[in-house]
Order: structure tokens, then sequence, then C-alpha cells
């Protein structure tokens, strides 16, 4: 796929920010869109293509409220169009939470002196995993603060160390980070360590709001953080996350800069990020926030439909941060991939650590706590095809060379019998009996409907694959 660059004010260039602030206001401001706009610009969309800065300023623009609904449901038929009924699960693991920045919004901010500071050693790392794996997570995003003792070597070793446990049939196949950002030489060595998606959020887009809210540290640097995903880029991480916070400010902004940061990296690297993420925020402790550009949930549906709109073939990924009915309404908008079983406190998942140590180590609370089971539960009740998938970063199926959607068929031929042959593996090692029986009966169904498909799905290699899993093999994929 090759992208036509959008023209903006600021030229892309490698390494270069990116972002004019005025513009984007501009752009929203001037755009008065009418009905037949905003259905022309869904229409764009079904066809799979991104939309531009200004098409995306009609969706957010648009707000009678059929026309809002109309936008949801453009989301939703796009959804099942391009990604299907699959849901990818992963877990957050927090390896430590000192930092030396001072971001107002965060309960490890190194001005709060409640937050005890931890970092696990490697046993303690260990026993999380342990438990991760107990329970059957198979893909992590490790969670860092920014600190000079989080080095790219020390994170390359704990991601070593997570990649090394391995219990029962447990094993973790796919970890991702989330840490500060490095130079391009530290990326380099995340890299070798075998990463997935290197996730980094901008929190606003709008540069004097990121200096109010940034009040300390090197994270106060707005071009440094903005260019972060550029240096992944050349150092060779082409799965990379970008992210806005919302809350901080308008999130019709943030939705521009989060689409202005997808195409400023199409038109340097020829590659969209990886996954995007917009979590909201959330009660913390020593929170130093006003609340004047909280996000409602209806305009937090709203925006992840117009997300889902404007990067088709890009991941969006939805947290435990919110609770079990936004996730419910949200997840039909296009979201393909969320969190189960998460806890953020450090330690917590094993609950090995001292009990003095127990106190305040969460960044912040989060809205859903319940089990991965539980959420396995739900998604097969509501119809969709949990997958614990890790196929393609391992095959080298990443950034330009693959974007899922991009080719004709490859959902069908590759991420529903990856999805099938994952849950397999989780309903013959982790499940309880009731989700064993409907997790089966759920598969057989999606290999009806795979039998019925038009494109060329070889049904029968995945039931061989389902009986040799029965029977004991593991790691089966396409
Ligand atoms: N320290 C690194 C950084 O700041 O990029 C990485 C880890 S930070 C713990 C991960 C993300 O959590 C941040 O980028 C921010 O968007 C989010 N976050 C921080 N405080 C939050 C809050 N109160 N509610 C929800 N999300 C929050
Ligand atoms: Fe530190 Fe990240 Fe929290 Fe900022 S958001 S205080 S950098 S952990």
């Amino acid at each position: 796929m090759k992208f036509t660059p959008e023209k903006c004010r600021i030229p892309d260039q490698r390494m270069k920010p990116f972002i004019d602030a005025d513009e984007i206001w501009d752009i929203l401001n001037n755009t008065k869109p009418d009905r037949k706009q905003v259905q022309d610009v869904i229409a764009k969309s079904l066809d799979k293509q991104r939309l531009t800065l200004a098409e995306t300023a009609v969706l957010i623009n648009a707000t009678d409220a059929d026309l809002v609904e109309e936008i949801k449901e453009g989301a939703r038929r796009l959804k099942e169009k391009v990604y299907g009924n699959r849901i990818v699960l992963f877990a957050p693991l927090y390896i430590g939470n000192k930092c030396s920045n001072n971001c107002s919004y965060c309960g490890f901010k190194s001005s709060n002196t409640d937050a005890i500071r931890k970092t696990l050693d490697d046993q303690e790392l260990i026993h999380e995993v342990e438990a991760l794996e107990d329970n059957g997570q198979k893909r992590l995003i490790l969670v860092y603060g920014e600190h000079r003792e989080y080095s790219p070597e020390f994170i390359a070793h704990t991601v070593k160390v997570v990649y090394d446990v391995k219990k029962g049939h447990g094993e973790i196949r796919r970890v991702n980070i989330n840490a500060a950002p490095l130079e391009i030489e530290g990326f380099r060595t995340v890299k070798a360590a075998g990463i997935g998606t290197y996730q980094i959020f901008q929190e606003t887009y709008h540069p004097e709001v990121y200096t109010h809210y940034h009040l300390g540290g090197a994270k106060r640097n707005y071009e440094y953080r903005l260019t972060s995903l550029d240096r992944a880029q050349e150092a060779g991480i082409d799965d990379v996350g970008i992210g806005a916070l919302m809350g901080l400010y308008d999130w019709r902004f943030e939705v521009m800069g989060l689409v202005r940061h997808t195409n400023h990296l199409e038109a340097c690297y020829n590659v969209g990020p990886h996954t995007i993420s917009f979590p909201r925020i959330q009660e913390a402790s020593a929170i130093n926030f006003d609340g004047k550009y909280r996000v409602s949930d209806y305009d937090f549906t709203k925006l992840v439909a117009i997300l889902r709109l404007a990067v088709p073939y890009t991941g969006l990924i939805l947290t435990a941060r919110e609770n079990p009915e936004v996730r419910r309404e949200v997840m039909r908008f296009g979201v393909s991939q969320i969190d189960g079983g998460t806890k953020l406190e450090l330690g917590s998942y094993s609950d090995s650590l001292n009990e003095d140590q127990n106190l305040n180590r969460e960044q912040f609370h989060i809205a859903d706590s319940r089990s991965l089971n539980e959420i396995i539960d739900e998604l097969i009740n509501t119809g969709y095809m949990p997958s614990f998938c890790t196929a393609c970063y391992r095959l080298g199926r990443t950034g330009e060379h693959f974007m899922e959607f991009s080719v004709p068929g490859f959902i069908k031929r590759y991420c529903s019998p990856n999805a099938i042959l994952t849950l397999t593996e989780y309903l013959e090692d982790y499940a309880p009996a009731g989700t064993k029986q409907k997790g089966y009966e759920a598969i057989e169904k999606n290999l009806t409907e795979l039998e019925a498909a038009a494109e060329r799905v070889n049904v029968p290699e995945i039931r061989r694959r389902i009986e040799k899993i029965k029977a004991g093999q593991r790691d089966l994929y396409f």
C-alpha cells in the first residue's frame, strides 16, 4: 500500500514536529458539514480509505443526533466488514512506578509523596508472569514510569525475563511496551529483545496545553515526545502505538491530532501506527485535574466511532479504565483489542509483595475489574470471538509489509482461524466447564460460517489443528 501524503502547513519530515495547532483549529472551525457531506465521508471510509483531516472534521462537527447515529452505524459496519467478530485480549503488567516526571494527572508523578515507589525484581516479575499465565494470558504490555533506572537495557532485560517464564502450557508470546521515549539507539536495544509494539501516548497534541499539564522532568519536552515514534521507526520498530489522554483538552482537537500523527507516520515511513489508544482520565492519587474537558460517555462513543472510520486499518485499544457498560457499547464501533483481568497495583497479579509494600502503588483507578474468564464469558455470550493470537509479528508480518486489512481475505484466512486455535488452547488449559462448553459451541458456529464464506479458508485443517490441541500440542498458527 502506498499512502498519499496530506498537504499540511508543516510538511512531513522524519523526526521533525508536525502539529500546527492553529491549522487544526482552522479546519475544525471552518467545517460546517451538511448531511450529504457526512454520508459521503462515511461511504469513503466504508470503501476502506483513510480520511483526511478535513474529512475527519466533517464527522467531528456532525452534531445532529441522527447523523451521529449514522456515524456509529458506519463504524459498526466497517468493523464487521474489516475485523469480523474477533477481539484480541491482553493484560498490562506494571514493572515499576518510579518516575522523575510531574504529570499533573498521574498517580506516579514525582510530587506524589504518598505513592510507595517500587520496581519489581526478577523474582517478583517471574511470580507476576506465572500468575498471568495461570489465568491464560498470552499477550502483555509492560508499563514503566520514566526514571533513569528504566534504561533501554533494563527494559530489554525485563522483556527477556518475561519471555523466559513458562509454566505448564503457559507462556507469553508477545510483549508490548509502554514506556518513556528513547533515543534511536535505545529503541534498537529494546527491539533486539523481541518486543511487539512500542506504545507512547502524546497525552495532548496541543503544545501549550501540554506544557500546562507536564510540570517537571524530561516529559516537559513536547517535541521530543511527539517525534519519539519516528525514532522508534528509525530503529526498525515498525509496530508503534499512539494515543491521547482524553480529558486534558478538547476531544475534537485530540482526534485531529491522532489522525495527523497517523498521516505523518504514513508520509515518512509508509506505515501508520499499529494501534491507537484513547484512554479517558481516571481518578488517581494526588491528581490535579479540573475536569473542564472531561469527555462524556456520549462524546466518547462518538469519538471512537469517528476514529474507526478515520483510520479503518488501525487497531483500536480500549482498556479497563472504562466500566463494563461503556466497554460493551464502545466495542461495537470497532475496538479490536481490550485488556482482561487487569490489575494495576504493582505485584498484585501474584499478590507476592509484603503487606507494607502493598499501599498506593497503582497509577489510577480502573472501572472494570472483572477476571479474564468473566470477560471471555461475556465476549462469547455476545457473539465475539476472543483471540490471543500472536502469529503476525512472530512470522514477520509487521509494519508496512503487513496490514491485515489491506490483504483481501486475510482476516478470514489467518486471523479468524488463529482466534479459534488460541481460544481452543484457553478452553483446554484454563476455562471452567461452563465457559468451555460455550466456547466450543461458538467455535463450531464460527467454523460453519467460515465454511460458507467465499474466501478460500481451509476449515478441515483448522479442525485437524483443534484436535491436535486437544491431544496436547500447543502454539499452532497460520
Ligand atoms: N511513564 C510513561 C509515560 O508517561 O509515557 C509510560 C507509562 S504511563 C504509566 C502510561 C499512560 O497512562 C500515560 O501515557 C497516560 O496516558 C496514562 N495515564 C496517566 N494518568 C492517568 C489517569 N489518571 N487516568 C488514565 N490514564 C492515565
Ligand atoms: Fe510518570 Fe508516565 Fe505518570 Fe507522567 S504519566 S508521572 S511520566 S508514569
